[in-house]
């Protein structure tokens, strides 16, 4: 069985982008770093456990390459441009074919984004991933949660739903084809939006990645604001992939699924506020972001998340999972 520094060696040590601002990476008892003058850090971390996050026979490509994700994109939500990670590693055993694959997804997901790894703890315990991502942002100009303002426009971007969807079909065994797979990949893979994010400096007032649900994620971002909402259910945008794993799925969970555009988590999708009349400007950073940008609600200054149909008529949106925005969903 290989133990630490062979498993550090042979899996994390190469492979990775080097960037010049790493003085010091793997190797000692910490990393040093140059932060580029004039800029500030952004830091996030985010654990993921077998069982709980994914399940435990997730390829292991895929863990490795959604656990940097799953962080790069709550650097996109902040506008900022990714650089270091460091990665805290616990296995059950040192499975060298398991870890080579994950490994190789880090690699991936780590070379997408330019971002160099630089450190970490390996230890034995239940499957567990926790990598921490550094990123900077001129001084000055992070994007935060707070800043939505009353006749803003609610933009999301993507589609939704489809990671529920894609866990769904890996639940319910749904035949291999075009659209299971598109869905599963959006779970095994999500792609940080880490341009827009950047591209939105400057412009959005307030941004937040969704990654727990649309409502609930939103739910914080208008809470953070001290602003309420109304948001067009029908306006949601929804992959064709989505709809096709729908129809497809045993009838008796399709009334679940329909909830995941609103209510699924796992999208990755960035979610923001631009100031009225931004429609024509956000097509043009759309397409500049290679990404579908959708206008779905409206900021208001009552308190609360208002959803409603194609109508305008309220529409019920009642299920467990919704706690974490119930409080604010008095209307
Ligand atoms: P220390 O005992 O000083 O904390 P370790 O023996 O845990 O150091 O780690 C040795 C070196 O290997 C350190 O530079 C550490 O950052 C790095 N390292 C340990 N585990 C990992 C990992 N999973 N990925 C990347 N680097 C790692
Ligand atoms: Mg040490």
């Amino acid at each position: 069985m290989p133990g630490e520094f062979e498993i550090i060696d042979r899996c994390f040590r190469t492979g990775f982008p080097s960037r010049a601002d790493v003085v010091l990476g793997i190797g000692d008892d910490a990393a040093c770093l140059v932060p580029p003058a004039g800029r500030e850090l952004v830091a996030a971390t985010d654990t993921l456990v077998a069982g709980i996050h994914f399940p435990p026979d997730l390829d292991p490509g895929d863990v490795g390459y959604r656990a940097l994700a799953v962080n790069l994109s709550d650097l996109a939500a902040m506008g900022a441009e990714p650089a270091w990670m460091t990665l805290a590693l616990t296995l059950p055993e040192a499975d060298l074919g398991w870890l080579t694959g994950f490994a190789a997804g880090l690699r991936a997901a780590a070379r997408g984004a330019g971002v160099a790894l630089v450190g970490g703890d390996t230890t034995r315990g239940p499957l567990t991933v926790t990598i921490q991502v550094l990123g900077t942002v001129p001084a000055g100009t992070v994007v935060r949660r707070a800043g939505a303002r009353p006749g803003e426009g609610i933009y999301v971007s993507g589609t939704l739903g489809d990671a529920a969807m894609g866990l769904a079909c890996l639940r319910h065994g749904l035949e291999a084809g075009p659209a299971g797979d598109f869905c599963r990949r959006r779970f095994a893979r999500p792609e940080p939006r880490l341009a827009l994010g950047q591209a939105l400096r400057g412009r959005a007032s307030a941004m937040i990645d969704v990654s727990d649900g649309l409502l609930a994620d939103l739910g914080h971002l208008l809470a953070a604001s001290g602003v309420g909402a109304t948001l067009a259910r029908e306006r949601v945008p929804v992959s064709e992939a989505f709809r096709a794993c729908l129809s497809r799925l045993p009838p008796q969970v399709q009334p679940e699924a329909r909830t995941y555009p609103l209510s699924g988590g796992d999208d990755y999708e960035l979610c923001f506020t631009l100031p009225p009349g931004a429609d024509d400007q956000v097509r043009a950073l759309g397409e500049r972001c290679g990404v579908r940008l959708t206008h779905i609600g409206v900021v208001e200054s009552h308190p609360g998340l208002r959803v409603v149909d194609r109508e305008g008529r309220p529409v019920e949106v009642q299920k467990p999972g919704y706690e974490h925005f119930g409080a604010t969903d008095e209307a």
